[in-house]
């Protein structure tokens, strides 16, 4: 096959951290120091370089795209956009998917921030391999020895420093493995290495070995015997990582151009390459060889069309090839992969790589796979919104290109959902939170070319039942020409939270034939989309006990209106319970001013779980409803003079107290 490198020598990658810790930075400064593949090891023959037309080259590729390809020391390196915001959790989620290891950047002033740390449980529950980036180290105050600490501290982490910082200000980096001063030139490349002794870099290296041992005893032997094989201690520490034992860490500065060919050269050492990971199912490793699986993992529009990229695990997708997406067949038409500075159209994307169709009819979530061996990869499963705004467009034109817009912003994030509201008919727009709905109705005007009026936000409530019911109902009509019958008897009680709405067929000896159960599913689905309280109805268990048909008047149909009267009166019956969504709430304030934060998080009905005091500044961990924080960040400025900073993440749905007023 042309223009393939072997997988070993591919690594897709992406950068986790908090907002402001330099991922911008970091990912200009690689794409700087990472060529194009082809100028370092001559890997992409094949490919045909087709934007010529000077529009298309002036726009470029910005380093937000949700792929960018490049190359270091004979390896093809992909970067994978990772959102910069809780708020859009799902698309964290979905980036994790599709890499196969992570690089978790800090500022060396902040430490561990809270999305550090949330992006963190991400990755772990995802089994992705990380290795950290110490950034910033340049600033006054920045401390490295802290950075680590607050690693293993709020992140229960392992932390094996590779490189040190050195000089004040920043100019050089000690490195551990091969006991060296390394100094870099103005535009970051090694400028030089050379030996050097520093019990720092001593006790480091200590450190480092002792845990390599744990992989392999040789490793301690020679140690003591005073070499150590430097192949050897990467091997070791290569497996450590990928078996997340310890999290490997770089020292540097993105800005100050100190450090990021070490960081690279750790990239490709340490995170896997895209075969490791486990095979997609029996007998389906992820090699070239096998059938094509891949999934789309991203929608982007730009000026041209749609983009929509895909991540190939095993098989090869070629331009021109028919294949299976989620039961329907799609021609594969353009092929491009994202460099830096342009796409360049490619002819066919083996396993491990990332490519992107351009105005293919995928959305997110969708997988394409082999026709003769479809299969669906488990899609990238949007949460439920819990937040909506109402959005009124502001022309007719804005009116006219509304639907149209909102579909393609649907397509390109659907944990982004569009609604009608029931009361007004006005069009809202739900999300995972107040910046996600801000960021998508700025999209709509910059990407879009249309501009709405947004109203107050809302939180999202859900509904539940209280107690179990039991009803029995039948459903008879006869209007001349073929009559509707359908009788079931069901019962509702409550799931646990978070099992959702829980169908449960119990018809024994076919009371009901199957094919008018299925109906009895639909018509209970449909019901609890809108329950007794208006709300989606979710941890519930639905029960179908028994039931009767007619020889001529029965069919799917009959029994699916059957179980959506059935549904909504057993719902009354039960108590329909309304629930709002609570938060995990992070706030950092001055000592002087906590007092009056807790006062107000009281007010707001938060609950204070932890508290931790660091040099003046107290971290409180609480957790408050939704509801009740609109406005916050700027009531927290007021009251903690503009030195307070907070983060917020869903934490799960709870019951609305009694007596607490409610604005669906
Ligand atoms: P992002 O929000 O994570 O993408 O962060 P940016 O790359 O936009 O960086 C946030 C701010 O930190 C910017 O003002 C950068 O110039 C600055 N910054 C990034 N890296 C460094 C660094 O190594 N040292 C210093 N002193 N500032 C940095």
């Amino acid at each position: 096959m042309t223009g393939t490198i072997p997988l070993s020598r591919q690594r897709n990658l992406g950068i986790i951290a908090h907002v402001d810790a330099g991922k911008t930075t970091l990912t200009e400064r690689i794409l700087f120091h990472a060529g194009r593949i082809h100028r370092i090891g001559g890997v992409d023959e094949g490919t045909t370089v087709t934007d010529h037309r000077p529009e298309e080259q002036a726009k470029g590729i910005t380093i937000t795209a949700a792929a960018v390809t490049c190359g270091w020391d004979d390896h093809a390196l992909s970067l994978i956009d990772t959102p910069g915001h809780v708020d859009f959790t799902m698309e964290v989620e979905r980036s994790l998917r599709v890499l196969d290891g992570a690089v978790v950047l800090l500022d060396a002033v902040a430490g561990v921030e809270p999305q550090t740390e949330t992006v963190w449980r991400q990755a772990e529950r995802h089994g992705v391999p990380r290795i950290a980036f110490v950034n910033k180290l340049d600033r006054a105050g920045a401390d490295l020895g802290r950075a680590v600490r607050a690693l293993e501290a709020r992140l229960g982490a392992r932390p094996l420093v590779l490189t040190l910082p050195e000089g004040e200000p920043l100019d050089a980096l000690l490195d551990v493995v091969r006991r060296e001063r390394v100094r870099f030139d103005a535009e970051g490349r090694v400028a030089s290495r050379e030996p050097c002794d520093h019990p720092r870099i001593d006790a480091a290296r200590e450190a480092l070995i002792e845990a390599c041992a744990e992989v392999d005893e040789g490793l301690l032997e020679a140690w003591l015997e005073g070499e150590v094989d430097e192949a050897a201690l990467w091997a070791a520490l290569r497996r450590g990582t990928l078996e997340g034992r310890w999290l490997p860490v770089l020292a540097g500065s993105a800005y100050r151009n100190v450090g990021v060919p070490l960081l690279l050269d750790a990239v490709v050492a340490l995170l896997p390459d895209p075969s490791v990971a486990a095979p997609l199912a029996e007998g389906w490793p992820r090699t070239v060889e096998a059938p094509l699986a891949a999934l789309c993992f991203k929608v982007d529009f730009d000026a041209y069309g749609a983009l929509a990229f895909v991540r190939v695990y095993a098989g090869v997708l070629r331009k021109g090839d028919a294949v299976d997406v989620n039961g329907r067949k799609l021609r594969v038409g353009r092929l491009v992969r994202l460099f830096a500075d342009q796409r360049e159209d490619v002819e066919a994307a083996p396993a491990g790589s990332i490519v992107a169709l351009v105005n293919a009819e995928l959305s997110t979530g969708d997988t394409l796979a082999d026709p003769t061996r479809p299969i669906a990869l488990e899609p990238v499963t949007a949460p439920e919104a819990v937040m909506r705004v109402a959005v009124e467009p502001r022309t007719r034109v804005d009116r006219d290109r509304l639907p149209k817009a909102l579909a393609r912003l649907r397509l390109a994030d659907p944990s982004l959902r569009v609604l009608a509201d029931p009361e007004t008919g006005q069009t809202l727009l739900a999300g995972m939170g107040q910046l996600h709905l801000e960021i998508a109705v700025s999209r709509l005007r910059t990407e879009h070319g249309v501009t709405v009026d947004v109203g107050a936000p809302r939180v999202a409530y859900r509904e539940t039942v209280g107690s179990r019911a039991r009803v029995d109902e039948t459903l008879r009509k006869q209007t001349g020409g073929p009559g509707l019958f359908a009788h079931v008897v069901m019962e509702v009680e409550p799931a646990e939270p978070g099992e959702g709405l829980v169908f449960e067929d119990r018809i024994r000896g076919g009371a009901i034939p199957r094919e008018y159960v299925s109906g009895v599913r639909k018509g209970v689905e449909a019901a609890a989309s809108c329950g007794a309280l208006g709300h989606p109805v979710v941890d519930v268990r639905v029960v179908l006990l028994d039931g009767s048909t007619h020889p001529n008047d029965s069919s799917e149909h009959a029994f699916a209106l059957c179980a959506e009267q059935a549904f909504r009166r057993a719902l009354g019956e039960a108590g329909p319970v309304r629930l709002e969504p609570l938060v995990r709430l992070e706030v950092t304030v001055p000592e002087a001013h906590v007092g009056d934060v807790i006062g107000d998080l009281s007010a707001r009905r938060g609950r204070i779980v932890g508290m931790e005091t660091e040099r003046d500044v107290v971290r409180l961990d609480a957790e408050a409803p939704l509801a009740a924080l609109f406005g916050y960040a700027a009531d927290l400025g007021s009251l903690a003079r503009g030195r307070g900073t907070h983060h917020l993440e869903l934490a799960r749905y709870a019951p609305v107290p009694e007596g607490v007023a409610v604005r669906a």
